[in-house]
C-alpha cells in the first residue's frame, strides 16, 4: 500500500532515537505500509541517515519558513512551536490515509488494521478520558484540515498548550459521536496506567498492541546494562516505566539500531550511548516528581547521544548521588537544592 503510511515525528535527535525504535518495531511486525518521518532542522546530517535507513521517507519541515502558513501562526503563539510541527503530518497529501505515532511508542504486534478505521479514531487518554491521547491516531490528510487546524491554533490556542489540546478542541465531537472512533487503550497503553489500574493491566496487558511511554521521562533517558540484559529504574517515581516494556525498547535499540547509528558516526562507542543519561540529569528527572510538561525535558533531552558533554563536578560523586536518590536520600538542603538543580539546569541552557 503506497498511499497508506505510519507517520511520526522528531525534532531533535534524542526524540529521533523513539522514531527510530518505533519504526525498527513497526518492521519487525511486517507492516505492509509506508513509513513516514517528519523532521526538523534541527536533527542532526548523520541522524537523518540513520532515519533513511528505516523509513522510506525522511521529511524536512520548518515551521519557520515564512511562505509557510503555519509561520504567520507561530509569530502570533510562540508557545505552539512543536505541537504546529505535528500538525503538519495533515499536509501529506501523496497519502490517503495515515497513522500518526509518537515517537515515544512502540509497536508490539502487527496493528496495519488501524487503516481501517476513519479520521479521527484514537484512544482515550488516561488521565481524562473524555479527551482522545494524540500519540495514536489515525487521520486523512488534507490541506484543508492542515489549514483549519493552523487558524483554530492562531485563533484559541490550545488548553493545555500542545497539540494534545488542539486536537481535541477541533476533533471535539470524538467523545459522544462515534464509538468507532474509539480506538480500544491496548493500542495505546500508557506506561502510567500500569500503576493507576494495576489489576486491569494485569487483566488485559498481555493483549497490548502499542505501548506509549507517556510523560517526561523517555526509555532513552534511562540507563541500560548490556550485560544483564537490564534497565534501571526507581520505584519511588510515579512516572517509572514498566521494566518489561523498557527493557523490549532497549532491545531493538541495542540490537537495531545502535549498530547503524555508529556506522553513521551518531555516536562513537557503546557505553557512550547506553549512559548518556546519566549523572546530573538522571538526578534532575526524579528531582521533580510526575509532571507532564515539566520545564526540564528541553534540558534534559538535548543531552543526546554523542553531544553530552561531561556534567559539572558534583559534591559527591554522581554515581553516589544517584543511588541516594533512590533511596529515598536527597539533599533538599544542599547538593540537591532546588536552587543548585535550576542553577545546573541554566548552565545547560546556555
Ligand atoms: N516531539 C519532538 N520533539 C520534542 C517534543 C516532542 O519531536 O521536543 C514529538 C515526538 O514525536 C513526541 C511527540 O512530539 O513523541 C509528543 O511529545 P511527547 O511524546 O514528549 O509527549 P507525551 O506523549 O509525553 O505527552
Ligand atoms: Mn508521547
Amino acid at each position: 500500500m503506497t498511499d497508506q503510511s505510519f507517520v511520526t515525528l522528531s525534532t531533535n535527535d534524542s526524540y529521533a532515537r523513539g522514531a527510530l525504535v518505533l519504526g525498527s518495531s513497526l518492521k519487525q511486525h511486517r507492516t505492509t505500509k509506508r513509513l513516514t518521518v517528519l523532521i526538523t532542522p534541527q536533527v542532526s546530517e548523520s541522524m537523518r541517515k540513520v532515519l533513511e535507513k528505516i523509513f522510506d521517507e525522511v521529511i524536512l519541515v520548518d515551521i519557520l519558513d515564512s511562505r509557510d502558513s503555519a509561520h504567520l501562526t507561530l509569530m502570533k503563539r510562540p508557545e505552539l512551536g512543536v505541537t504546529l510541527t505535528k500538525l503538519h503530518c495533515w499536509s501529506l497529501i501523496q497519502y490517503s490515509k495515515c497513522v500518526f505515532m509518537d515517537a515515544d511508542t512502540l509497536v508490539l504486534t502487527n496493528i496495519d488494521e488501524l487503516f481501517e478505521r476513519e479520521e479521527l479514531s484514537a484512544a482515550p487518554d488516561p488521565g481524562w478520558p473524555d479527551c482522545f491521547n494524540s500519540g495514536v491516531f489515525v487521520y486523512r490528510p488534507s490541506i484543508e484540515t492542515y489549514n483549519q487546524l493552523l487558524h483554530m491554533a492562531s485563533e484559541q490556542g490550545s488548553f493545555d498548550g500542545g497539540d494534545q489540546g488542539l486536537l481535541n478542541m477541533f476533533f471535539s465531537s470524538w467523545a459522544t459521536t462515534d464509538i468507532k472512533k474509539h480506538l480500544p487503550f491496548i493500542y495505546n497503553l500508557s506506561s502510567i496506567s500500569i500503576y493507576s489500574y494495576l489489576p486491569a493491566f494485569k487483566a488485559f496487558g498481555a493483549n497490548a498492541k502499542v505501548v506509549h511511554f507517556l510523560g517526561r521521562i523517555k526509555p532513552w533517558n534511562y540507563t541500560y546494562d548490556p550485560k544483564t540484559k537490564s534497565v534501571r529504574s526507581d520505584s519511588h517515581d510515579p512516572t517509572v516505566i514498566d521494566p518489561q516494556f523498557l527493557t523490549m525498547w532497549w532491545d531493538i535499540f541495542t540490537t537495531n539500531i545502535l549498530p547503524l547509528l555508529q556506522h553513521f558516526g551518531v555516536v562513537k562507542d557503546t557505553f557512550t550511548a547506553l549512559h548518556a543519561l546519566s549523572g546530573l540529569a538522571y538526578t534532575l528527572a526524579f528531582s521533580c516528581g510526575f509532571c507532564r510538561k515539566a520545564e526540564v525535558t528541553d534540558a534534559m533531552l538535548h543531552m543526546s547521544i554523542g553531544d553530552l558533554s561531561p556534567p559539572p563536578q558534583p559534591f559527591v560523586s554522581s554515581e553516589e548521588r544517584k543511588e541516594r536518590w533512590e533511596q529515598g536520600q536527597a539533599d533538599y538542603m544542599g547538593a540537591d537544592s532546588f536552587d543548585n538543580i535550576k542553577r545546573k539546569l541554566d548552565t545547560y541552557l546556555q
